[in-house]
Order: C-alpha cells, then structure tokens, then sequence
C-alpha cells in the first residue's frame, strides 16, 4: 500500500479527557502520519488553551460556554471558537478533517458522530454510548455513506485487528477479555460494604471514574458486549467475555474452523489509538513492545456471571435492543453517579439498572428521538429509585 503524502487531519472531541489526552500523545509520536486540526472539551479551560496552542490549532470548541472569555484570553485571536452541541457538530463536519476521534463522556457524542458520518468523515470512537445507544442507527448510516466507524476502545479495536474486513460470517464467537476489576476475587457476601476508595483501585488500566467503576462493577463489558454487537454486524448470542486479570491480551476472535486470533500489547490506550488512526496501516512509533520472559504467564478465568449481574443485564439488552441498551445505560450512568457521591451501596448500582430496565416500555424500533426519550426517562426513574 503506498505511503499517503500527507498526514490524517483529525479533529478530536474530548481532548482533555484521559482518551482525548492519550490520541495527542499520539500525534506527538507520530506527526507524519496525524495531525490534529481540531479541538474540542467540556470544561477545562487551562488544559484546552494549552493544546490549542501547542498544535496551533484553527478550530476549538469550549462544550460550556462558561469558561469562553478566559478560553478567548489565553489563545491567538485567529482561532475560531465554538460552543456547545453545535460547535461540537462544527468540528465534526470540518471541511479539511479526514477523522473525527469522539472521546466524549456520555451521550453528548452521539449527534456529532452522526453529522461527521455525514458530512463524509470516518469516525473512531472511543464513547461507548454511541454505539450502545444508537448502534444500529450509527452502523447504518456509516453504510449508506460509505465511511468507517474504527473502533478505539481496546477490545473492539483489538477484534478489529483480528478480523481484517472478515464478514460475521466466518466467526464462532467474539471474546472480550475482561480484568474483572478490583472485586475479582473478592467473595459476594463482601461486594456489599465496597468502598467507593475501593471501587476506584482499578488492577491494570487508569482511566476515568465512571468507566473505573463500570470496570468494577463489570459493566464496562456489558456495555462492550452490546458495543461488538453492532461494531461487528454479529448477534448477542456470539458475544462472549473471559477474564483475563493481566490485561495483555485485548481480546479474541474465534473463526468457524475453531481457530482463535488474538492481539496482544502492554497496557496503554495509544496502542488502539494509534492503529484507529493509521489503520489500514501500521507505523513505527516509541511504544514499548512486550517481554514475553518477563510477563512468563497468562491467565483466564469464566466471569462469575451470578455475582456480578450487568453482564447479564447487558445480554439481555443486546439481544433485544431497541431502546433497551440506551435505558441500560442511562440507568447505570445515574446509578455510578449516586455511588460516587457515596449515596448508595455497590450492588445497588446493578440492582437500580435492573428496577430501570424492568418498569421500561421497550420499543423496537426506535427513531434517535425516541432513543434519547427513553434515555431521560430512564435517568428520572433510577434517580427516583435511588431517592
Ligand atoms: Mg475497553
């Protein structure tokens, strides 16, 4: 394949998060290949102003507009400056960007995907609840125009690699490894009086809150689950997930002759970056590769499915979807939050998701208005159990 004359312009939504902040190491690793046209944060002033300037960026977007007057003080007057959903959907569909990295926390992320789908842009998307809310909608649009949606979180992006292109067709089974967080081993009488400290000790990644304690609770992977599900056109039933406590193996794609491909690297977020980026290609870059002597092992273990129920959850909102994932998820983000704010205990995050689920009328077939109704709706309702 002949090497592109130019870098990939990419435009990143969610610079400043633990994602955004990653995909800019990145293209500081390397600048031939991207280079960052466009910027968007929620709220951090300081951080943002200091990207915008390192990169000299042309295009930034402040998602709250609170903080704009001392955004505007700290860069050069040319740089056009957007908020809110609209300056996010600005970004999106920028005449010169080639990629849109959506690294936004929440549902925030989903319009933008959808107007940078259709302005001609690929998408890599590191927002789960894209694909969990609005997967279906989200894959059906990058088809009708003809665009990719590349994968950046590690298992999907890890499958990805696996596949090359492969259809559904040839795959037994999807395996997304697992950590199973900091409560692996803990016995389930004592998953009661989890500490919020506790919960936030994740064993192999750092990342965020809410995606710490989804790790913890494990559902970070049934939102996975319900993430291959659409990423990879391939039903609930050959989802399937493994702990894997090392974290080394990202996750594995097991083909219709039994034979099993995984990928494999040290644990850092600018791995699954970096090849959303490159893809199709793979580049040199400073990463560090593994010591296999050093690692000497890797072990699997099945999840404990009835200790940890959001994996079931998440099985059964995959299977029937409509606007059942996107209520799994509303319910699970207020929930995490009550937990975080120490208002209630840890299983009542999956028992607050399960009450949410249980009261939904499902639709089937929902229109994005009607997905995002049901996501507002599940948010008063779990915050009404959890009260
Ligand atoms: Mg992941």
């Amino acid at each position: 394949m002949p090497v592109p004359d130019r870098p990939k312009n990419v435009v990143v939504l969610g610079s400043t998060g633990s994602i955004g902040e990653s995909s800019l190491k990145v293209a500081r690793d390397i600048p031939g290949r991207m280079k960052v046209v466009g910027l968007a944060a929620n709220r951090s002033v300081e951080t943002l102003a200091d990207q915008i300037n390192e990169f000299g960026i042309k295009q930034g977007c402040l998602y709250d507009p609170t903080g704009l007057d001392s955004l505007i003080a700290r860069v050069p007057t040319d740089v056009a400056l957007h908020t809110g959903e609209e300056g996010l959907i600005e970004l999106a569909t920028m005449p010169e960007a080639d990629l849109v990295l959506i690294a936004i926390v929440g549902v925030a992320g989903l319009r933008p995907a959808l107007a940078a789908i259709e302005a001609g842009k690929d998408i890599a998307v590191a927002s789960k609840e894209i694909l969990v809310m609005a997967g279906e909608t989200v894959m059906n649009a990058a088809r009708e125009k003809g665009v990719r949606v590349l994968p950046v979180d590690s298992e999907h992006n890890a499958i990805f690699q696996c596949l090359e292109d492969r259809s559904s067709a040839d795959v037994s089974r999807l395996i997304l490894t697992a950590s199973g967080g900091p409560f692996r081993e803990l016995p389930s009488g004592q998953l009661a009086a989890v500490t919020k400290a506790q919960a936030l000790k994740h064993p192999t990644w750092e990342m965020g809150q809410k995606i710490t304690i989804d790790s913890a609770t494990l559902f970070n992977k049934g939102l996975e689950m319900i993430e291959a599900r659409w990423l990879f056109d391939i039903e609930m039933a050959r989802v399937d997930v493994i702990v894997h406590p090392q974290s080394i193996v990202h996750s594995m794609v097991e083909f219709i002759d039994s034979s099993v491909l995984a990928q494999l690297s040290t644990t850092d977020m600018c791995f699954p970056i970096q090849y959303a980026i490159t893809w199709p290609e793979r580049v040199p870059n400073t990463l560090p590769p593994l010591d296999f002597a050093e690692l000497a092992r890797l072990d699997f273990e099945a999840p404990r499915w009835e200790d940890f129920p959001a994996l079931n959850l998440a099985k059964e909102a995959g299977t029937r979807g409509g606007t059942l994932p996107a209520v799994m998820n509303a319910a699970n983000e207020v929930a995490v939050a009550a937990f975080l704010e120490e208002k209630i205990a840890f299983p009542a995050i999956w028992e607050t998701v399960e009450k949410t689920m249980s009261c939904h009328h499902w639709k089937e077939k929902p229109s994005l208005e009607e997905i995002i109704d049901a996501d507002l709706e599940a948010r008063s309702k779990a915050a009404e159990f959890i009260s």
